[in-house]
């Protein structure tokens, strides 16, 4: 079940303290959006989320946003937290991460860590490219009926974790 296993658990984004991603050796985070960044019943992006964005940032990460969304919504996420996003990206596929680390002229050797909200998608997917995972808890209780519906299978694979707070 590797490929299902995060290798970090949080409560939320602001729970992954920037500098220890630096310190870990990562240079590259690949952000999904809909509740992880961005909980899916206000779908407004909280100010400490884009403050912690700009940290990330500040602290010489390179950031792209990977999302299976299309809608305009998450281009004006991209827009407000200034950083490229491709979007469409049909997790757990690895093409969107291809993409993404292209856009960031990620070289060989680099360490990347992806940050979602679901292990089907975000979790398999990071790890079929041999990407590091950070799973964020969800961040409102609405999703699509079908992540609703794998989310049952996601509480099976993580019974007996709790999100690092
Ligand atoms: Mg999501």
């Amino acid at each position: 079940m590797a490929f299902f296993t995060p290798d970090d658990y949080v409560s939320s984004v602001a729970c992954i303290e920037p500098a220890s991603l630096v310190e870990q050796g990562f240079s590259i985070v690949l952000l999904d959006i809909d509740n992880t960044l961005v909980p899916r019943d206000t779908r407004r992006l909280p100010d400490e989320v884009r403050d912690w964005v700009f940290c990330l940032k500040a602290q010489g990460l390179r950031v792209c946003l990977l999302s299976n969304n299309w809608h305009k919504t998450v281009f004006e996420h991209a827009e407000a937290l200034d950083v490229p996003i491709v979007y469409k990206a049909m997790k757990p596929l690895p093409f969107a991460y291809q993409k993404a680390l292209d856009v960031l002229s990620c070289q060989k050797g680099e360490k990347v860590v992806c940050v979602g909200d679901q292990i089907i998608t975000d979790v398999l997917g990071a790890h079929l490219c041999g990407l590091s995972v950070i799973l964020v808890e969800p961040q409102a209780q609405k999703d699509l009926w079908y992540t609703l519906l794998f989310r049952r299978f996601e509480r099976l694979l993580l019974r007996d974790r709790k999100p690092r707070l």
